[in-house]
């Protein structure tokens, strides 16, 4: 198993890799080809969650669109991530309190969940899950999340 250790260093070159950001262009067509019609709430509503790395939940997506996007609902913020879930558009992640995230990077990473502020984030893994593990190989696995905690960097200088 390979984690990336130069988190607690180089937190700069963790964010290259990790923080591209896709235009609404670009989205739009994700969405058409895994058959979801783009309105203009499901696609405010995926451009969120592809843009921002913080693993939000349903209410924190719903209350940072809904003054942009007056008639949305947070049932319709819901559905449509479960929507995108179910089209493997989005990961869910319940790695606090029994919250259910969603996080727009499907890429195989792992996450490291900071004790003291809370904040989730993404760490680059070398390889996919089937090198962490051995006997995998007669498995079908349908997912495999690797979950760190600790304290994140900045926290440990505050500390
Ligand atoms: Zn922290
Ligand atoms: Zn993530």
């Amino acid at each position: 198993m390979y984690i990336c250790n130069d988190f607690k260093s180089e937190p700069q070159k963790i964010s290259e890799t990790i923080m591209k950001m896709y235009t609404r262009a670009e989205l739009r067509k994700e969405l058409v080809n895994a058959g979801i019609r783009p309105s203009v709430q499901r696609l405010a509503i995926y451009e969120y969650v592809r843009n921002n790395r913080t693993h939000p939940t349903a209410e924190n997506v719903y209350e940072s669109l809904r003054d942009e996007l007056g008639s949305l609902s947070l049932t319709t913020v819901y559905n449509t991530l479960k929507l995108y879930a179910e089209a493997g558009l989005v990961m869910t992640l319940h790695i606090d309190d029994g919250f259910l995230r969603f996080d727009g990077n499907t890429m195989v990473h792992a996450h490291f969940r900071c004790d003291n502020c809370g904040q989730i984030y993404d760490l680059p893994v070398k390889d996919d899950y089937h090198a962490w593990l051995e006997g995998t190989e007669e498995l079908f696995v349908t997912d495999a999340q690797l979950y760190l905690r600790g304290l994140c960097r900045k926290c440990r200088m505050e500390n």
